[in-house]
């Protein structure tokens, strides 16, 4: 987008006129001072854009906000400016998603392999050894799922230190942000059409995402193959919600392509209110239910009392399509992705060994805690390691000094409390300057950002239906925080501009 010549010497000399008129200023200062007056118009222009189009959260002020719809919204946190993402990462990623969707599905056939994973886990993590009883029964029972819908979340960050793209984690169950995620990108290519020649950014680098309509297409697909045209796809969520406009965006596109209506309960209600029939249907309020998607259920206070654990058992023995099925969701946890690092594990689950080369390139160091040597190294240097329990939704993982206490005090313990958690390499991505907006209020931090890269696979005994890449989701944090959830209040969320 070069101006030709003239016109650019003329600007030159206009800005260099400029500079004159304005004694004292220097010309950075001057190009600094005119770059926030281009980045104050964007915020208004981002947040009216965010308004206007359903870029909105729950507002924490109200106390309203995460149960009644239309009430207390807020726009989301976002970064004003998408993050630079190196294309060759970019493409290594999405060409992942498809294998990290079919082992997936070939690891969650192997319950021998799940059950003894996690055996030890199951000793000390109360929560891993409650899923794990409802996998077992369902074993005990020989539940066959023929039909079987995964909408899964990979994360990546690029460490620094080896110039690699470096799987973070991979979800299963409740990857959040479909929805919103796509909106980022709408709105990043907005600004970017109106402001970025002034920034010298090219709205065509950032690249395309459907993640809202193509988890849609999933659900669609997937309740069509449950094939009753009366049945409904239950979302099961959590009592309150602040993030319930990212789902009810995969509503609305399921009703409107599809034509599918989708009803929302949480575990409590489904216990209520759910049975199921002799020939296996899961029936609530009197509607048949086709899939049922998980966006609660992923985390201990999800189950606060024994009626949440019923609702889930009911839910399993049923012939509704769950996304995700037990099995799914225990693929997920942290355990099995240390356990799918170890040397000759692929292997048990994959025949091409290109897939498996290129998974194995994005694993970081994993390691189970009866690795001796490697507590010492991370007793020594905590700030290399990451300390993971079996846990899903950010905030629980520990760092530096935490983390050097809590390995001294497990170690003490002496018993089988060492194998709730996984040890990871610590990920270093580079930092850089961001303006990042929250409440209507820009502010510039230190950032890094974390790229995931969403996937759904839907099978159908062996027909393979879907199995696509799906869409992306970046989120940035303040580099200063460890952890960093959108709804926490640490993280934004961004968009990828292909460098
Ligand atoms: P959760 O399932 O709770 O999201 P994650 O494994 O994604 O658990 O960890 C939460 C957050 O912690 C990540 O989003 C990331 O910011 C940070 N994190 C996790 N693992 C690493 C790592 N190996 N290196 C650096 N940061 C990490
Ligand atoms: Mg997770
Ligand atoms: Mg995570």
């Amino acid at each position: 987008f070069a101006p030709p010549a003239p016109r650019r010497r003329r600007a030159a000399r206009a800005a260099a006129m400029s500079a004159e008129a304005a004694p004292g200023v220097a010309p950075a200062e001057e190009a600094g001072q005119r770059r926030a007056a281009v980045l104050a118009e964007m915020v208004e222009e981002a947040a009216v854009w965010c308004a206007v189009h359903g870029l909105v959260v729950g507002d924490r002020a109200d106390p309203r906000s995460g149960t009644v719809p239309g009430v207390g919204l807020v726009h989301a946190p976002f970064s004003l400016l998408p993050a630079r993402f190196p294309a060759s990462f970019w493409k290594q990623a999405c060409e992942l998603a498809p294998i990290f969707n079919e082992l997936v599905d070939r690891v969650s056939l192997d319950g021998e392999f799940l059950q003894a994973a996690l055996s030890r886990t199951k000793q000390v993590d109360e929560f891993t050894a409650r899923l794990l009883e409802i996998h077992e029964k369902m074993k005990a029972i020989n539940k066959k799922e023929d039909i079987r819908l995964g909408l899964h979340r990979s994360d990546y960050m690029l460490d620094s230190e080896t110039n690699s793209l470096l799987q973070i984690e991979l979800n299963t169950i409740s990857s959040s942000f479909p929805g919103l995620g796509s909106l980022v990108s709408e709105l990043h290519r907005t600004l970017l059409n109106h402001y970025g020649k002034v920034l010298g950014l090219d709205s065509k680098r950032i690249p395309r995402n459907w993640a809202a309509t193509q988890f849609a297409e999933a659900l669609g697909k997937a309740w069509a193959e449950y094939n009753n045209d009366s049945a409904v796809v239950l979302m099961v969520v959590q009592p309150e919600e602040r993030n319930m406009y990212d789902q009810y965006w995969l509503v609305s596109h399921l009703k409107e392509s599809y034509g599918v209506t989708t009803i929302r309960k949480t575990l409590a209600q489904v216990e209520a209110e759910g049975q199921v029939l002799t020939d296996g249907t899961l029936v609530i309020d009197g509607r048949a239910v086709a899939v049922v998607y998980f966006r609660a259920g992923y985390a201990p206070a999800d189950y606060p009392s024994e009626a949440e654990w019923r609702a889930r058992l009911l839910m399993e023995q049923s012939s509704a399509i769950k996304c995700p099925s037990i099995s799914y969701h225990l693929v997920g946890t942290k355990k099995i992705q240390q356990e799918l690092a170890k040397p000759n594990v692929l292997e048990r689950f994959l025949d091409n060994k290109e897939d498996i080369a290129k998974l194995r390139k994005s694993f970081a160091g994993l390691w189970s805690l009866d690795n001796e040597e490697i507590v010492k190294s991370a007793i020594e240097k905590p700030d290399l390691f990451v300390l993971k329990p079996q846990r899903e939704g950010g905030g629980n993982n520990i760092y530096g000094h935490d983390l050097r206490d809590m390995l001294i005090k497990l170690q003490k313990e002496q018993g089988e409390s060492l194998a709730a958690y996984i040890l990871m390499q610590r990920i270093f991505p580079k930092a850089s300057l961001t303006p990042l907006v929250r409440g209507g209020d820009c502010f510039e931090d230190l950032t890094i950002s974390e790229l995931g890269i969403y996937g759904a696979y839907l099978r159908n005994k062996d027909k393979v239906i879907l199995n696509n890449q799906s869409g992306y989701l970046m989120r940035t944090k303040v580099s200063s925080s460890n952890e960093g959830g959108v709804a926490a209040g640490f993280a934004v969320l961004d968009s990828i501009l292909l460098t």
